[in-house]
């Protein structure tokens, strides 16, 4: 790309001579240049894609290039860009993707263009997918040599070793084979790299080289992707969190807010079992602990009772001022219960992953601080408080899990209307003690009072609901 651009440069020094010699010829090799120009600040990760949210990407403008050109449809909408990250082994003797430096909270990981792409309904996306790789293997050398990569650990070959998966699938020229298909890269083997391979985001299905290598976790997630549609479908990953030098990057390859026992399915079905560190905590560490116990006791009460009660209530919200007001109350006593029997030992990821057990009862308990009429309650400031309460609680649980998530930024957004309300109530003071880990030793404080602000993007309201907020 490099050589192109500059012949490209070349061609746009005065004295140059253009195909045609005319003034078409001239906005040709000019909008030419612009494009190699933006492709070549792409792969060195500058550029528009690289300093924001990147939700609503502009598609690429049309090349204004005479008809005959038709080389120029060959050009990626894209570069493709390898940031701070690379292949290596990981405890569990699996290949991953690794940091290779500290990683801030929304840098770009990688952009990496699909081998194959489906739009529609995932469960008949395989045979598509398929006749779409035998058709590149046909015609592309590279996209040979990055599904070889895919295929090890279930196939009688040898593995390659980590320096050639690396090279094959870093961005690199495409040629045309110059043998023949072979009998490796066959109907069936490609199956299995579809169906172990496929990302799902944003309603579509596609295959990637190096994305593949990133492992999945339900409790460690770090890492977000978005396929951006205008741009050839081509996948961008993020740091969602900070991540330290050699930490491995994970993403998760299903919805992980599901129970242990949904999770194992969904991860058996996709042809592996997780062993992650919170599926590892949830069977190995809690069962037996007075956390299991408590959680277990909300979440019964909530499947048999709390739950119905609630929606009886939802129909009949205005003569249910009472009811509701006992039915919050009931709430809070069980998640205070499952507060009270958090392990101190435990870090602030294992707390977050015991709090998502018993998410529903929480979502039921907000609902009750929204329904409730203050004039039943002592005071305004108790039901924001008991809102705050649950909110803080619910932002945590996903801090490691379905971050970013609607819901999770949803809660975010709502425990920021609750701060907002909390400032206009009379305080005897700024400190708002939450009782997570022990009622005498609580978790959150409200450090400072959050000032009324415009905000623009999810990323400035999620940063602004997390500002009042800090672990003690
Ligand atoms: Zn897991």
């Amino acid at each position: 790309m490099i050589s192109a651009s500059a012949l490209v440069s070349e061609a746009l020094e005065p004295g140059a001579e253009f195909p045609d010699g005319s003034a078409e010829g001239l906005t040709a090799v000019e909008s030419l240049h612009e494009r190699l120009e933006e492709l070549l600040m792409q792969s060195r990760g500058d550029g528009d894609l690289f300093g924001g949210v990147n939700l609503g990407v502009d598609p690429v403008p049309e090349l204004q290039v005479p008809e005959s050109w038709t080389w120029t449809l060959q050009i990626p909408p894209v570069a493709e860009f390898v940031g701070p990250v690379e292949i290596r082994w990981n405890e569990g003797c699996e290949r991953g993707l690794f940091a290779t430096r500290q990683i801030f909270p929304g840098e770009v990981l990688l952009v990496s263009r699909p081998l194959a792409v489906h739009s529609g309904v995932w469960a008949y996306s395989t045979a598509e997918l398929v006749e779409q790789l035998l058709d590149a293997c046909r015609n592309s050398a590279r996209t040979r040599c990055q599904l070889q990569c895919l295929t090890d650990g279930w196939t009688s070959r040898a593995p390659p070793t980590l320096a050639v998966v690396s090279q094959a699938l870093r961005p690199q020229p495409d040629t045309l084979p110059t043998e023949p298909l072979g009998s490796f890269l066959t109907r069936e083997v490609l199956v299995n790299v579809v169906d172990r391979n496929s990302f799902h985001v944003n309603s579509k299905t596609a295959i990637y080289g190096l994305p593949s290598m990133i492992n999945h976790s339900c409790g460690n997630v770090n890492a977000s992707a978005n396929i951006l549609d205008p741009l050839g479908d081509a996948i961008l990953f993020r740091a969602e969190t900070e991540i330290n030098a050699g930490s491995e990057i994970f993403f998760p390859y299903f919805k992980v807010s599901g129970s242990l026992h949904r999770r194992r399915e969904r991860s058996e079905a996709m042809g592996f079992c997780c062993r992650c560190e919170r599926c590892r905590f949830e069977a190995e560490i809690l069962p037996g602990t007075k956390a299991a116990a408590a959680s277990k006791d909300a979440m019964d009460a909530f499947d048999n009772k709390l739950r119905d009660e609630m929606q009886e209530l939802r129909d009949q919200p205005k003569e249910a001022g009472l009811q509701s007001t006992m039915l919050l109350q009931e709430i809070l006593s069980h998640t205070r219960r499952v507060a009270s029997a958090i392990d101190r030992a435990w870090g602030e990821r294992e707390v977050a992953w015991y709090l998502h057990l018993a998410l529903p009862l929480y979502w039921c308990g907000v609902w009750c601080t929204q329904e409730q009429d203050p004039s039943l309650w002592k005071c305004t400031l108790t039901l924001v408080k008991a809102r705050c309460e649950l909110l803080l609680q619910m932002v945590l649980a996903w801090e490691y899990t379905d971050r970013h998530s609607y819901d999770h930024l949803k809660c975010c957004y709502m425990l920021y209307l609750a701060f907002m309300e909390m400032t206009r109530l009379p305080l005897s003071s700024n400190h708002f003690w939450v009782p997570l880990v022990h009622h005498e030793v609580p978790l959150w404080r409200l450090e400072e009072t959050p000032e009324p602000a415009q905000h623009t993007t999810s990323t400035e309201l999620y940063a602004s609901s997390r500002l009042g907020t800090r672990l003690c």
